[in-house]
């Protein structure tokens, strides 16, 4: 994920594109950069935020009327200067900033270099770029037509600018899958991947199509699809503030990413999963995948919500792979002078990939000999860099200080890891295999379906805000979601809450139990359903309010239940991706009707890299 910007008219584009860049730094903010067309092709980056790049170009020469900038959140290679966009073709000729992933970019870079081109990025948008190249210089024809081929044989997501020193005058873009929209100026074109660096010029803009090129002049937009058929742009009145559009149209980022996910759990299997041939390709796991397969037992270390996603991946892993697992707070583990024997595999689990205590505790099980996988969201964060080996999990920047899409995005990089190890070791049958790599790959359609269930959540949240205790209870595979429901309440909401196994309830918390306590049961159809209703069964019968998520289909929990939310059916071990879908909603809806501030939780910040 990634803010793009671009420029063509008549004012200076230097100041259009930096404003336009801090609007979309939620986006991304591993580097910046910027290239304007004024003569000649001048091209500044800088790695970390806008304000470096400002301050980078101070005393250099920015003018230009038609210019491109880029904010990155890095997907293929670290965050450095060297990786900003926008990246300069090898002729020196072409500029272009890219959102995305292309995903067959090293079959086309080996092409490329065979042909002597050289590259001095690691990212897969150069080699884009190069390939277009490469095309327009062997047909002899132009950048648009170039684009066009191109385009007809890169897999993956884009959204493209492209500037070419010789043809001043144009910004050529094209999208599939990441967004862009254009503004229409009187006499100039605005391009972004949002229209927030838009709104203060010009109300009126067009959503590009996937599949649609555009050509943009000052004076002139010319759309069309890849078949080089021209298409009519279609003028849409942007009626939002400007606040509003930063957010995406949601009242907060909390929201927003919430509402993400289908996209955000498609982004981490795309590439990745084949649910057809079941083939799970993770470069990074595949090295280690001898020693994963032969450990004697793998170590989580995590902190808050990832710690939440290990012990989901305990009872996958130890389910699927008959691999002993050991889930750990990070805190716990660096300090208790804990046993790693050589050959242990360590998973590091962390949003940020700078969370202080799991890098301390990776350090120390790394200097006893252990093997450290990470699994992260941040790219070339400091857990990254202290890891063997291990799988970004593709989110995008997670703004909300209550880790909702990460989460998800955590239990989908599992769960293929937990696969591809069991299918090596032979622990799993095919048939189940193909299924639950199918089952995979049909939740982010699934998510969708539960997002439908919003008004009714928003409805419970203010029947329910006035509690002063919540109970959270599942079993399972769903006991590490009712974990989570209740620190989701605690964080956004301030109420307290506590998660437990069902069946422990028994052994303490049931005291708590009287009319005035809302339990929410994570009651999903799985192996431990009946035992699960029985559990509601003893609370109702002590007159506790009974909230339950349920599998489309049952017919007894209804009976059992104070309110219903019902979500598709799925196998229980990708289950927790749905289940938790309306506790995160709940959460947030209760925190919103309490009028905090779910997005800056009081005490809390987004990355703990403090012990
Ligand atoms: N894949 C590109 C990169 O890693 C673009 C990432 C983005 O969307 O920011 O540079």
């Amino acid at each position: 994920m990634c803010g793009i910007v671009g420029y063509i008219g008549s004012r200076e584009a230097y100041p259009v594109i930096i404003k336009g860049l801090k609007r979309l730094e939620y986006r991304g903010y591993d580097s910046a950069g910027i290239a304007l067309l004024n003569g000649g092709l001048k091209v500044y980056k800088k790695k970390d935020k806008v304000a470096d790049l400002e301050e980078s170009v101070i005393g250099k020469d920015i003018s230009g009327t038609t210019g491109i900038g880029h904010t990155r959140w890095a997907t293929h290679g670290e965050p450095s200067d060297r990786n900003a966009h926008p990246h300069v073709s090898n002729s020196g000729n072409i500029a272009m900033i890219h959102n995305g992933i292309i995903e067959n970019y090293a079959s086309i870079k080996n092409e490329l270099i065979k042909k002597g081109y050289t590259f001095s990025s690691d990212t897969d948008t150069e080699v884009l770029l190069n390939f277009i190249e490469d095309i327009k210089k062997n047909n002899e024809g132009t950048l648009e037509e170039a684009l066009r081929i191109a385009l007809k044989r890169v897999v993956g997501a884009y959204c493209i600018l492209l500037i070419d020193k010789n043809n001043p005058d144009t910004i050529i873009a094209a999208r599939k899958g990441s967004p862009l929209v254009i503004g229409i100026g009187k006499n100039e074109h605005f391009l972004a991947s949002d229209a927030s660096p838009i709104i203060e010029y010009t109300k009126e803009v067009v959503y590009v199509n996937d599949y649609e090129i555009a050509i943009v002049h000052a004076d002139e937009l010319i759309l069309k699809n890849l078949g080089n058929e021209k298409q009519t742009p279609f003028i849409t009145k942007l009626d939002m503030e400007l606040s509003a559009i930063e957010k995406g149209g949601y009242e907060h980022f909390m929201l927003k990413e919430i509402f993400e996910q289908p996209q955000t759990i498609y982004d981490c299997l795309r590439g990745r999963m084949n649910a057809e041939t079941g083939v799970i390709t993770m470069s990074g796991i595949q090295q280690y995948e001898q020693q994963i397969m032969n450990a004697g037992r793998i170590i989580i270390i995590a902190c808050g919500t990832s710690w939440h996603a290990g012990l989901v991946a305990e009872y996958v892993f130890e389910e699927l792979c008959r691999i002993p697992v050991e889930v750990e707070y990070a805190s716990e583990f660096r300090y208790r002078n804990p046993v790693v024997n050589k050959g242990d595999v360590v998973i590091a689990i962390s949003q940020s990939g700078e969370t202080a205590d799991t890098l301390v505790a990776i350090e120390t099980a790394k200097e006893q000999g252990a093997i450290i996988l990470g699994i992260l969201n941040v790219v070339g964060s400091s857990i990254a860099r202290k890891s063997h080996a291990g799988a970004y999990t593709h989110a995008g920047p997670e703004i909300g200080v209550a880790s909702t899409k990460a989460f998800t995005a955590q239990l989908a990089v599992l769960i293929m890891v937990a696969l591809k190890i069991a299918h090596a070791k032979n622990t799993i049958n095919k048939e189940r295999y193909l299924l639950l790599c199918k089952e995979l790959m049909e939740i982010p359609d699934k998510v969708a379906i539960v997002l439908l269930q919003n008004n009714n959540i928003k409805a419970l949240a203010s029947k329910y805000k006035d509690a002063y205790d919540f109970l959270y209870l599942g079993r399972g595979y769903n006991f590490p979601v009712a974990l989570e429901g209740a620190l989701k309440l605690k964080e956004i909401s301030y109420i307290h809450a506590e998660g437990y196994p069902a069946a422990e309830m028994k052994h303490g918390p049931i005291a708590l139990v009287d009319e005035k306590l809302p339990v929410v049961f994570v009651a999903t159809k799985d192996s431990y359903h009946q035992k699960i209703i029985s559990n509601m069964q003893e609370i109702k019968a002590r007159k506790g309010k009974v909230i339950s998520i349920i599998t489309e289909g049952d017919t007894v929990s209804p009976t059992l239940s104070d309110d219903i939310i019902i979500i598709p059916p799925a196998d229980e071990i990708v289950a927790p991706m749905l289940s938790v879908i309306p506790l995160q909603l709940l959460a947030y809806y209760i925190g919103v009707a309490k009028d905090y501030d779910v997005d800056k939780p009081r005490n809390l910040a987004k990355s703990v890299t403090v012990e």
